[in-house]
């Protein structure tokens, strides 16, 4: 069978991403089993014969309708599918899929019928909130950042910015890599209809990069590879941090003058 990434260079750079990104996750300890998810709005690379394919089985309703949706093709990670066989082989275990018409339903059109995520959901309605309001993101990530979680084990972490203020000041390129800092979102049920809400709020408070309490982030960004790169420059913040902990001190941390002269002098966004 012929994969649809076959000349179609720019395509398969993009999914050639996705399956770096998700190797990366693996060898970090972030994506242990099937943990985490990776959605990428590919549409900017479908073709007329992209569109001419045909569909691999049954359309699959959505569960709500996503307007901004309209005419869109993701890549997704597969459900059950683990981020270390994605890393190796990213079109046996993930799909491509398009939205039908009314943005109420997908179909997976390549290169096997393997189904979405059941957290394809909730990612829809990220890339329809992103789309809504203009923006250039076009990849969504979650993983479980072994260092970010454990501080959300505290209720002093969950204070809003308190973990992102210590995360900036521990090293000067966090602010400057991650300059909307680490959003919070409370416990609540994985893939349930609240935490997704929840998330679309926090990130709609101009975050990039949201924190589930005692479970793991979700982050946007232009590409799956500048998402990773957001958390992965957090969670070495926190690695710091922790570090200095376990070296039996609380670490000082950069001052308020510091980080605003950083914030300054590299034009950061407020
Ligand atoms: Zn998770």
């Amino acid at each position: 069978m012929t994969s649809i990434l076959e000349n179609r260079p720019g395509l398969a750079a993009e999914i050639g991403r996705v399956a770096e990104v998700a190797g990366y996750l693996w060898q970090k300890g972030w994506a242990e089993r099937n943990g985490g998810n990776i959605t990428v709005n590919i549409t900017e690379w479908v073709d007329d014969a992209m569109r001419a394919l045909p569909a691999l089985g049954e359309a699959h309703p959505i569960g709500k309708a996503l307007p901004h949706l309209e005419g869109c093709w993701f890549y997704c990670k597969g459900t059950q599918k683990r981020m270390r066989d994605l890393a190796r082989a990213p079109m046996a275990n993930g799909s491509v899929i398009r939205i039908l018409p009314g943005c109420t339903r997908y179909e997976i059109v390549a290169d096997a019928p393997v189904l979405p995520t059941s957290e394809l959901p909730s990612h829809l309605a990220v890339h329809d909130y992103l789309l809504a309001k203009g923006s250039p993101y076009r990849a969504s990530l979650h993983t479980h950042p072994i260092e970010l979680v454990a501080l959300t084990h505290s209720r002093k972490w969950l204070e809003k910015d308190v973990a992102t203020r210590m995360l900036w000041s521990m090293i000067p390129e966090t602010k400057a890599f991650c300059p909307r800092g680490l959003g919070m979102v409370p416990y609540m049920l994985p893939s349930s209809v609240e935490l997704a809400e929840a998330t679309i709020r926090t990130l709609d408070e101009d975050y990039d990069v949201v924190m589930w309490e005692k479970h793991g982030v979700f982050a946007v960004d232009t590409d799956i590879m500048s998402a990773f790169d957001q958390v992965d420059v957090l969670n070495k913040a926190a690695q710091i941090y922790l570090s200095a902990r376990g070296m039996g001190f609380e670490p000082e941390g950069m001052s308020e003058a510091q980080m605003q002269e950083l914030s300054t002098v590299f034009h950061l966004p407020k």
